[in-house]
């Protein structure tokens, strides 16, 4: 078996969670539109669909994108636990799309693993600004520093949150306070267990999750 390391995890064996633009309710788009697309885009939008990957204890540590996990699969790093009906073709082969694969070889996971991002941010905060509480698409969020940057707020996961373009406007160089703002929750880390809730969240779409995910 050789050393290298699977995909889903960077140089510093933390996970990247990769999937997260596909994931985040509210951020996938028209979903009637999906209906129309050409053949090559319906296959371009299942290569985006989320994969649960597991430990080789069974235990899920990350979601992923079909794309990335059958990389994985094809250099033998891991296996298909469960597969959707569709396949995909290589040229030599058919493969089944997997929904949930398993690491062949034990990674060890430090307990807060997740990469501070603004991707990670936005899923964190579930798509919703921290002030004004609504759900938007990635694209129409940004980041906030709670207590503004030119007052000594770091980039750190307790100081950013998710923020719509106006709430952000409206609160300018101020802090939450001082602004009349509110914020809809403490900004934490990305723990185990957000990322388990965000896993659930993510398989009720796929039936075949839920074993692994303790329903
Ligand atoms: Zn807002």
């Amino acid at each position: 078996m050789s050393a290298r390391r699977p995909e889903a995890v960077d140089p510093r064996g933390r996970y990247i969670p990769e999937a997260g633009s596909v994931l985040v309710p509210g951020a996938s788009g028209n979903v009637g539109a999906r209906y129309v697309q050409s053949l090559s885009a319906r296959r371009a939008s299942l290569m985006q669909e989320p994969v649960l990957v597991l430990n080789a204890t069974y235990e899920p540590i990350n979601v992923t994108a079909v794309r990335r996990a059958m990389v994985l699969l094809l250099k033998g790093v891991a296996q298909a636990e469960e597969v959707h009906n569709a396949e995909v073709h290589s040229s030599a082969h058919a493969h089944k799309v997997p929904s949930v694969i398993r690491l062949l070889a034990y990674r060890h996971i430090p307990q807060q693993s997740r990469a501070l991002s603004r991707k990670n941010i936005l899923l964190r905060d579930r798509n919703t600004c921290q002030f004004c509480g609504k759900i938007f698409p990635s694209s129409e969020l940004t980041l906030d520093h709670v207590m503004p940057r030119s007052r000594g707020g770091r980039s750190s996961w307790e100081n950013l949150v998710a923020c719509c373009y106006r709430c952000n406007n409206d609160k300018g160089d101020r802090t939450p306070e001082e602004a009349g703002l509110k914020l809809a929750r403490k900004p934490r880390p990305f723990t185990l267990h957000t990322s388990r809730q965000l896993m659930r969240l993510i398989g009720h779409r796929d039936e075949r999750w839920r074993k692994y995910l303790f329903y």
